[in-house]
């Protein structure tokens, strides 16, 4: 199973994306969790990271592109598939993406664009605490605003290209899940 998963910050895309990780047997594959270790491991990198991930700006196309090639290169070598969760975030990187599925003839198969308003996803994101430096309110704001501007175009992009399911991320996690797996289980 190849899935990217697209949603607004705070739509509980890393929670679905373990689940159908877990369910078809792949890597779940979370950019910003990736960058989070390498910022927490004080590493000449990760130091370039923290000022992004703090702010929530959009990390540097290369520089995310040089920290997640390789992982969904494995993916695909050991284990025949990902859950893309948090890449691409962006066309120049869904475009890079592409050419690198080409080469490995692992094209995803489904885009899962999590639909939630904006002010749920705000209100979950602030309610989720101090746990990461990104979840204050004026950050949150400002990491939608990116989404809005980079990465919702993404959505008309799959569209195009055929693979785009639209689940609501209203309802309960489980509920949502069911309509993810319920789609995804046609894929396979
Ligand atoms: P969320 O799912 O809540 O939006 P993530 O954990 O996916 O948060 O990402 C946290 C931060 O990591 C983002 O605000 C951004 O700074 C950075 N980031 C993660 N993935 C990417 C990406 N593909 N391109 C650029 N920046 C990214």
């Amino acid at each position: 199973m190849r899935v990217i998963m697209l949603a607004p910050p705070g739509a509980g895309k890393g929670t679905q994306s373990e689940r159908i990780a877990a369910r078809y047997g792949v890597p779940h594959i979370s950019s910003g969790d990736i960058f989070r270790e390498e910022s927490a491991a004080g590493t000449p990198t990760g130091r370039r990271l923290r000022g992004y991930l703090e702010s929530g700006d959009l990390v540097p196309d290369d520089l995310v592109l040089s920290l997640v090639e390789d992982r969904v290169i494995t993916a695909v070598r050991t284990r025949g598939g990902f859950v893309l969760d948090g890449f691409p975030r962006t066309l120049a990187q869904a475009e890079a993406a592409a050419v690198m599925a080409g080469k490995a003839r692992a094209s995803a198969q489904a885009a899962v664009y999590l639909d939630v308003p904006q002010d749920v996803v705000i209100a979950r994101i602030t309610a989720r605490g101090e746990d990461r430096a990104d979840d204050s309110a004026a950050v949150a704001r400002h990491r939608f605003a990116v989404y809005l501007e980079n990465t919702r175009p993404l959505i008309d992009y799959y569209a195009g290209r055929g693979i785009l399911v639209k689940v609501d991320g209203g309802p309960a996690i489980d509920a949502v899940s069911q309509e993810i797996f319920a789609a995804l289980d046609q894929l396979q």
